[in-house]
């Protein structure tokens, strides 16, 4: 079976070095030798200050909100965001007691459409949470404006936008916060892991505090706080991860092109803003109508290459997060999207040929 995903796996030898080290020193978390080495490394490699890891990237979000002060705590919150994205954009703020208000998408780039955030302003609202769904630059311009217009905090997840440039700069730089996941799949992992980049330092001490139980010496228990700090043997990965990340992006970009020149003549592909450098994490592509995009999804299966339905539900349509009203956009993008496999390695040739019979 040829998987839509497979996760990175960096030399074994380099990995069991790390670990030898790990070993001699006997230090397995609390911010240890390889959390701090990565961490630098990381903002050094993405061109970004306050980097911060953490355990996973939902913790990611969590963090990112209740260090900016965006929780339900206390009184009735809500946050605006979309509802095209993988369910943990939005329940991690259910989960704060943050109330996700969807906004409906932009049907070319898929990511939240800025006109649709001001209708959807509350007193309540404390937040805009959109997501660079796929890699993809949001309108960071225009969120931002309504951000400072209304006084709204600006958590981008950017779960998907590892190393996404756009007007020149890392795309992590706009926002209060943005978070990374680092998980298994992603282009970039350390097995479950995450990261959170401040744009004010103040607020990377704040989240810093928040991640190890609130504690702030050996006998200072600051504020309330959780455990959602990154350990060594992520950090081990992830350094190996990053060593090889070149490469892996090279294999990548090849397999993307290959989809991209063989299927965009017929298929919807994400439209992109010019003055982006693309990350080749996802190669989705949407059908002109769910049936299709479901019966080739089927057919592909038979002759063993996984594709996936990302994303899929809309979020508003999931019991679990309240009752929504609907986002035709993204629910129409949503039931006809396909995500084709892509990783290092990955055989598009033999996908194309098969995928292009039915086309
Ligand atoms: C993967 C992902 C997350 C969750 O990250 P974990 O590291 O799995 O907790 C959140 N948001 C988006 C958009 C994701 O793709």
């Amino acid at each position: 079976m040829i998987p839509v995903t497979k996760p990175y796996l960096p030399s074994r030898e380099k990995l069991d070095r790390y670990i030898d080290g790990i070993y001699k020193r006997a230090w397995l978390t609390n911010n240890g030798e390889l959390v701090q080495e990565l961490t630098r490394r990381l903002e050094e490699y993405l061109g970004v200050e306050n980097l911060l890891l953490v355990a996973n990237g939902t913790l990611a979000l969590q963090i990112a909100y209740r260090a900016l002060g965006v929780t339900g705590r206390n009184e009735p919150t809500e946050a605006i965001t979309t509802p095209f994205t993988f369910v943990a954009t939005a329940s991690s703020l259910k989960w704060e007691g943050v109330e996700p208000v969807f906004a409906d998408i932009d049907p070319n780039t898929w990511c939240l459409n800025p006109t649709n955030i001001e209708p959807a302003i509350t007193p309540r609202t404390q937040a805009i949470v959109p997501v660079h769904v796929f890699g993809n630059a949001c309108d960071v311009d225009a969120i931002d404006a309504i951000a400072k217009k209304h006084s709204l905090k600006v958590i981008y997840d950017a779960s998907h936008a590892f190393g996404v440039k756009y007007q020149g700069e890392s795309l992590l730089k706009h926002g209060d916060a943005a978070t990374l996941s680092f998980h298994a799949t992603k282009l970039f992992h350390t097995g479950e892991g995450g990261a959170i980049v401040f744009k004010q330092k103040e607020d990377l001490e704040r989240a810093k505090k928040m991640i190890n139980f609130g504690i702030t010496g050996p006998e200072t228990i600051e504020e309330l706080g959780i455990n959602a700090k990154m350990n060594e043997l992520q950090a081990a990965m992830g350094l190996c991860v990053l060593d090889e990340i070149e490469e892996n992006l090279k294999a990548r970009a090849a397999v993307w092109h290959h989809y991209e020149q063989a299927l965009s003549q017929t298929l919807q592909l994400q439209a992109k803003p010019e003055a982006l450098v693309y990350n080749y994490a996802y190669f989705p592509v949407v059908f002109e109508n769910e049936e299709q995009a479901v019966q080739i999804a089927g057919l592909l299966k038979d002759h063993g290459i996984l594709t996936r339905r990302y994303f899929y539900p809309s979020l508003e349509s999931v019991e679990s997060l309240g009752k929504k009203l609907i986002q035709p956009i993204s629910k129409n993008i949503a039931s006809r999207i396909v995500c084709m496999p892509i990783y290092s390695g990955c055989d598009a040739e033999y996908i194309l040929s098969k995928t292009k019979r039915y086309l």
